[in-house]
Order: structure tokens, then sequence, then C-alpha cells
């Protein structure tokens, strides 16, 4: 699977074809449009695979309405979409995500966790947390969703963010100052 779809999807596209890779779905941590942007490229390249979305973003990318209404931009409407349900395994090919809600960046935030390793889209970055100064976002429901969430991991498991370099729940739980 291909978790989010930015602005360069060639370095995907490129990477799936080193590995000889068979991509089932494509899974979105939310919709801001540096994380959905190379959507239409991603299935011109994969063919028609599903891409999954939190239900509360779901129209950004069905209708392409834009996320914020700070900064509207026209994003791509795509016809195959099914929906990350918070609680409830997703199952693409061999692999097994965890959905977990980590709204406050956006609505339909989400961190999706697959073994040993989670991937936090903006909600927590290495030492720092996502905006939340949108219309549509909520400071507190961050942190909240970042501590039950997220900080209830063990201390190893990897943290793959949607900006920045990789870290670890640990080093966060530690280290990171928006969360002491
Ligand atoms: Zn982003």
């Amino acid at each position: 699977m291909v978790i989010d779809a930015n602005f360069e999807p060639e370095l995907m596209t490129r990477l799936i074809r080193e590995r000889s890779a068979k991509v089932r779905a494509i899974l979105l941590t939310h919709t801001d449009v540096d994380h959905i942007a190379g959507l239409p490229e991603l299935i011109k390249a994969l063919g028609p695979v599903p891409v999954a979305v939190h239900d509360a973003e779901r129209d950004v990318i069905v209708e392409g309405r834009s996320l914020r209404r700070e900064f509207v931009v026209e994003g791509p409407r795509i016809d195959n979409v099914v929906s990350l349900s918070p609680g409830t395994a997703f199952k693409a090919g061999s692999i097994e995500v965890d959905v977990l809600h980590t709204p406050g960046h956006s609505p339909g935030g989400v961190s999706l966790r697959i073994g040993d390793a989670v991937f936090t889209g903006d909600a927590l970055f290495a030492g720092s947390v996502g905006r939340s100064d949108f219309r549509n976002s909520d400071g507190r429901a961050l942190l909240e969703a970042i501590r039950t969430q997220l900080l209830s991991m063990p201390d190893e498991i990897e943290v793959y963010s949607g900006h920045g370099p990789s870290t670890t729940i640990g080093q966060q739980r530690r280290t990171n100052p928006f969360l002491n």
C-alpha cells in the first residue's frame, strides 16, 4: 500500500517499480493538498486501486472540495473511495493496518499502525505536532489524541510522520516539547 500522495508521486512509482510491488490500496492520513495532490498520477500508474480515507474527509477527494477554507484549492476527484474506520483493521493484500483516529490537525486525521511502525501524518512529528490554527483544527483534540492513541504505544514503535525524519514513540514521549 501507499500512504499519502504528495507532490512527487514519481518518487513513489519509481520505488514501486524497483520493488516489483503490487499496490492494493492508497491510504490517506488526511486530505491537505500536500498529501493528495499526487493521487491522479499514482492512480494512473497503479490502476484503479481504492483510496481509503476517514469519512470526515471523504468529500474532499470525492467532490474535489478543499479541506481548508483558508486556502481554497481544487483537488482531484477520485471514484474509488473506501473508508478508514478507527478501531477497525484495514486489510489490503498481505498487510493489515490498525486505524487510529488522531484528529485535531484536521477532522479526519488518522494514524496508521503496521506492526512496529506507525504513520502519523501531520498529527505527530519528530519534536513537534501538527498545526492547529485552521478553522477546522482543534489543538486540544490533537494533544488528547496524541496522548491516548500514540503515546500509549511501547517506546520502541517507529514513528514515520508526514514531514521530517522518523523517530520513536519513546523518543517523543521523553523529548517532544509540545507534549511535556
Ligand atoms: Zn502535510
